[in-house]
């Protein structure tokens, strides 16, 4: 099932509503998009919008029916797209009086047909694997589509993907009809307080959680409880005895196999129509990045900065939402001097991003990662770097995992519900004891920084980004 999603970041979304819906006369723009594509058939095809072109208004005749393209201009853009490196473009024009459905019209078909000849004949005569869709935008809805050669017939395209926080899916009007029933039932309870559009939504989502140690195996559990039902796990451990003070669901029995596998065993009895997808690998696989970046949604649940800084650049890349959930115990001389639990959000373009903070990658740590045994030795002796040393066990302890897991499961849950934007001025989420009325949960997400080079440069990339070439080349 190879679906087709178009993904903007919402801040280019909102540019171009405003750009083709700014007055009652019909617009044209082109869009400069980047593929995700696996070689995995079932996963989805993604063009990632990266940049609008827009055509001036004294380019083009603007007739009471349609917006006729001079083509020595569309030919103009079609080489500048030749000679670019971006791998996909959309044709987007507005139909501003249409306040309902919105439809391509008879001449759009028409002029639809030609567009994608001349490009699937001409245009990957140079560039052999580019990818075209044509889009119409009415006031309130929108029509995708895209085109097959040999058969010279238009196809749907899937979903349409604002990334933002709350995140938005849009469907288009035109798109062929297909059948997807969940099971709600078990939902009942958490349909009302947050709605069932939401929870729908839930259920088509593909979520990948990476790691399934103290943290990952309670994520694993509260997603599938929360109504997620295609979910990828990534981790190449087997159960140790020591994990089961915090391992959920372990128990003696498991110790010694592959912690995917008995998750497998133990989330399946949970709810109806799951389907979980699991690696015995680490992040740093091609194969499993080929698997993941039409994600939905990454969850990390970590313990290396390296693994980090990988889920960080893939999530930017792809335009995927990156939730972090990590929790810690620093003790010094017998003194407890840190009791934590750390959630970080990144949503590509609409928040700050693990990068953003200058100070949290270090980069001789990964300058490290990069070279051979013998080199980080010598490096070692001469303490030239102080690096992270994950197989040194760290103190960990289930209720404060639980509590990492259950802040950032609200974080989840307002990224598919959207539920923040209902809640009522001065309501929050309220820890209370008897003595205190009300220990505010609260979260600032910052904006991207303007000097990061990751948020500025490396968003909607695709697969041109080249992420999985960040580790997996040794020298
Ligand atoms: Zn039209
Ligand atoms: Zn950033």
């Amino acid at each position: 099932m190879n679906r087709t999603i178009v993904k903007f970041t919402k801040e280019t979304f909102d540019e171009l509503k405003s750009l083709l819906l700014a007055d009652r006369n019909e617009k044209h723009a082109f869009l400069l998009c980047n593929l995700a594509q696996s070689s995995h058939h079932t996963c989805n095809t993604v063009f990632l919008v990266d940049k609008i072109v827009i055509f001036d208004e004294k380019e083009i005749s603007v007739s009471a029916v349609h917006v006729e393209i001079e083509n020595d201009l569309v030919n103009g853009l079609f080489q500048q797209f030749v000679n670019g490196k971006h791998q996909a473009l959309i044709s987007c024009h507005s139909h501003p009086f249409e306040e309902g459905n919105v439809w391509f019209s008879g001449i759009d078909d028409a002029n639809d047909q030609k567009l994608f000849e001349y490009f699937y004949t001409e245009i990957t005569k140079h560039k052999p694997d580019a990818q075209m869709l044509t889009m119409v935008f009415g006031q309130k809805t929108i029509a995708a589509r895209g085109y097959v050669k040999e058969t010279k017939v238009f196809t749907s395209v899937d979903q349409i993907v604002v990334v933002g926080y709350p995140m938005k899916y849009i469907t288009p009007v035109n798109k062929s009809h297909e059948d997807h029933t969940v099971d709600m039932k078990m939902y009942n309870r958490q349909i009302l307080g947050f709605g069932e559009a939401g929870q729908k939504e839930l259920s088509r989502l593909k979520v990948t959680l990476v790691g399934a140690g103290g943290t990952g195996s309670i994520l694993a559990e509260t997603l599938v409880r929360l109504g997620v039902k295609n979910l990828v796990i990534i981790d190449d451990d087997k159960l140790e005895d020591t994990n089961l003070n915090r391992w959920q669901g372990g128990k003696i029995c498991h110790v010694g196999r592959y912690k995917v596998n008995i998750l497998k065993d133990l989330l399946y009895p949970i709810a109806f129509d799951l389907k979980i997808k699991t690696f015995e690998s680490t992040l740093f696989n091609e194969e499993v990045i080929d698997y993941i970046k039409d994600s939905d949604v990454v969850i990390g649940a970590v313990d290396s900065n390296k693994a980090r800084y990988l889920l960080n650049r893939m999530a930017l890349a792809y335009l995927i939402p990156y939730l972090d959930c990590s929790s810690g115990i620093v003790v010094e001389q017998g003194n407890i001097k840190e009791l934590s639990a750390r959630n970080v959000v990144v949503v590509p373009a609409a928040t700050h991003c693990f990068n953003c903070e200058e100070v949290y990658f270090k980069k001789t740590e990964f300058a490290y990662d990069f070279v051979s045994e013998s080199m980080k030795k010598e490096a070692q002796r001469r303490k030239y770097i102080q690096v992270e040393d994950i197989s040194v066990k760290s103190p960990s302890v289930y209720p404060l995992n639980m509590l990492s897991v259950s802040t950032l499961s609200l974080e989840f849950m307002n990224l598919f519900w959207g539920y923040k934007d209902k809640m009522l001025e001065n309501t929050y989420i309220n820890c209370m004891t008897l003595e205190n009325q009300g220990q505010k949960i609260a979260w600032e997400h910052q904006k991207p920084n303007s000097s990061c080079i990751d948020c500025q440069d490396r968003v909607a990339l695709g697969d041109r980004a080249k992420v999985w070439e960040l580790f997996f080349k040794e020298g």
